[in-house]
């Protein structure tokens, strides 16, 4: 696939804009399109939540319209305002500004009026049954449910024991208040949902004014009609939810027209999980070093590993939405990550897994230590304005372990005995032996270099067949390097067992420490990425700049498998 192919599909239309298309021409809401981003602050934000992001705000933009950003803080238990904070770093990050931040605990008092009147209008009644018996009474698919014996409660009970469960004069799990729907309905959602459960925790945002908690259903539908959203959009998982929402809102005095909800396909990418629930999991088990480490898939962690927030969001355009779950293989998304480097990242050399190589033939100065030299070479091909550095260059240099072998395989055409190879920007190099330990591994190099072939080229137009990177050794400056693979071995983890975590990858990371630098390095920013010569993308960590993640490989893995999936 081209950069062409990919900005091209950028625009492509979907069934979600259709559907605005046919209400706009309507005027069903006036011409209005607003939408609203929900997650619940109980965990950060990843890579699926950005598809949403995108989506919502992509799609209020070219209306006209707003996307605001909503808490959906109705669980005091697992919410806390620290997810809160990082969400709206995040967001910003990813490079959306809500028109305005709403919480749905805002809606805590309004909800509570609305529940009253749907007691009054014999919507809804006190359960004064456990909770499991509940859920069994609701029965199955082709299953009957069966009545609570407390369905035909009279209105004035009914009312005086919410007033009662409001006011905190009932045990936690002794009561709920449930919408008198149809315990027969098809839709298992229907069967007299609960709308209010009580809850002894305190809520990071009302304390402990509120001892009974609106349920996600009783208030999703509401928020949305309360701000003006009109499209509401969530996953796939929320369909059977839909007939709720339109029936709660059929019930209730509104502002304005009632929203409506439409649905998508989650997110779902090969090799890693997207769902907070199953990265929380990770984080508990101590699988991964929290929230940020650089092999999940949450936003802090694509960022700590250099994803550009811009390779994100063309990634999220470019999948587009659909009706039906499908999962994306990875390697897509990390080509846009590196269309996105390959422009912007500027080249520097690193020696991952350092051998030593000395120049026999070197120069020494007036004081006869070995001449000192430096090469200029460009910053980044791809950016003239980028221009240039130099580099030291000198008698001994570091090589990666794997651009030298004392007896070259077939096909080998790096640095072997008699072998002539080029030093990128440096001279032309032929090795003339090696020391080596008991075990036959390379420890010391020794080539001799040809004074006429500075840069690179030699006059006589001779060839060679490789070129390799080295960092002078004097000047080298020592760094910690991560390699990432992937987290888990199989295309779909836990699709055998059930369990992702059998099917973690042993090898995820590997830390290498003492590699090699050139000294330019010394002066990346934190967090910024940049092109480790012949290597990959790596990002500085932002606390530590000696400290380097490999943020994605070189070669292009997806156009790799397009060719091979076009056979
Ligand atoms: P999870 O189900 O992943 O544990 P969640 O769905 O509870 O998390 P929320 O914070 O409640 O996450 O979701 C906020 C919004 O993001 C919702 O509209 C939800 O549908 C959407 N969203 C969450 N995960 C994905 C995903 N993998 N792909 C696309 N959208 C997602
Ligand atoms: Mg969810």
């Amino acid at each position: 696939m081209t950069e062409n192919d990919l900005d091209a599909s950028a625009l492509k239309s979907n069934y979600i804009r259709d559907l605005i298309a046919v209400d706009t021409a309507s005027g069903r809401f006036g011409g209005k399109v607003q939408t609203r981003f929900p997650p619940e602050p109980n965990g950060f934000l990843h890579i699926g939540h950005a598809k949403a992001i995108c989506l919502d705000f992509a799609i209020a933009a070219e209306n006209h319209g707003v996307c605001n950003l909503r808490f959906d803080d109705t669980n005091p238990a697992t919410e806390d305002v620290s997810y809160v904070d990082a969400i709206v770093e995040d967001l910003a990050w990813l490079g959306f500004e809500p028109a305005a931040t709403f919480h749905s605990s805002d809606y805590f008092e309004q909800l509570y009026d609305w529940a009253e009147l749907l007691i009054t209008k014999n919507l809804a009644y006190v359960d004064d049954q456990s909770p499991d018996l509940i859920a069994d009474q609701r029965g199955g698919f082709g299953q009957p449910g069966v009545d609570s014996p407390f369905r035909s409660r009279p209105i004035t009970e009914n009312l005086e024991l919410f007033r009662k469960m409001r006011a905190g004069e009932c045990a936690e799990g002794s009561r709920v208040l449930r919408a008198k729907i149809d315990m027969q309905h098809e839709n298992m959602q229907m069967r007299d949902p609960v709308m209010y459960r009580i809850r002894g925790e305190s809520h990071y945002r009302t304390g402990g004014d509120w001892p009974i908690y609106p349920t996600y259903d009783w208030a999703h539908g509401q928020g949305d009609a309360i701000e003006g959203v009109t499209h509401s959009l969530c996953t796939l998982e929320f369909s059977d939810n839909r007939e709720l929402y339109d029936w709660y809102l059929a019930q209730l005095p509104l502002p304005g027209p009632a929203p409506y909800q439409t649905e998508f396909a989650r997110l779902e990418l090969t090799h890693t999980v997207t769902s907070k629930r199953q990265l929380k999991e990770l984080v508990t088990a101590g699988v991964v070093d929290g929230w940020e480490d650089p092999r999940l898939p949450t936003l802090r962690a694509l960022r700590r590993r250099g994803y550009p927030a811009s390779s994100i969001r063309d990634f999220c355009s470019f999948i587009g939405v659909a009706r039906t779950n499908a999962r994306h293989d990875i390697e897509l998304l990390e080509s846009f990550v590196r269309t996105d480097l390959n422009r912007s990242s500027l080249r520097r050399m690193a020696v991952l897994r350092p051998l030593k190589l000395v120049i026999t033939n070197w120069p020494t100065d007036t004081s006869g230590a070995p001449a000192s030299d430096f090469r200029t070479l460009t910053n980044n091909p791809e950016n003239e304005g980028d221009g240039t550095r130099t580099v030291p260059f000198g008698k001994e240099l570091w090589i990666e372990h794997d651009d030298f072998k004392m007896e070259p395989p077939p096909k080998y055409f790096r640095l072997s005995p008699g072998r002539e190879v080029r030093l990128r920007g440096g001279y032309l190099i032929t090795c003339t032996g090696a020391l080596l330990d008991d075990d036959g591994t390379p420890l010391e190099v020794h080539c001799t270099y040809d004074p006429l072939t500075a840069g690179g080229a030699a006059p006589d137009g001779r060839k060679v067949k490789a070129t390799i990177h080295w960092v002078e050794a004097k000047t080298a400056v020592d760094a910690t390097v991560a390699l990432y693979d992937r987290l888990f071995t199989t295309k779909v983890p836990g699709d055998a067992t059930g369990n992702p975590l059998d099917d973690l990858n042993e090898h995820s990371r590997e830390l290498l420490e003492g590699c090699k630098l050139e000294p330019a390095l010394r002066e990346t920013v934190p967090g910024e990425v940049v092109q480790f010569e012949r290597l990959g993308y790596f990002a500085t960590d932002a606390d530590d700049p000696l400290l380097f993640h490999r943020t994605v490989g070189l070669r292009d893995e997806w156009a790799k498998l397009e060719k091979r999936a076009k056979g």
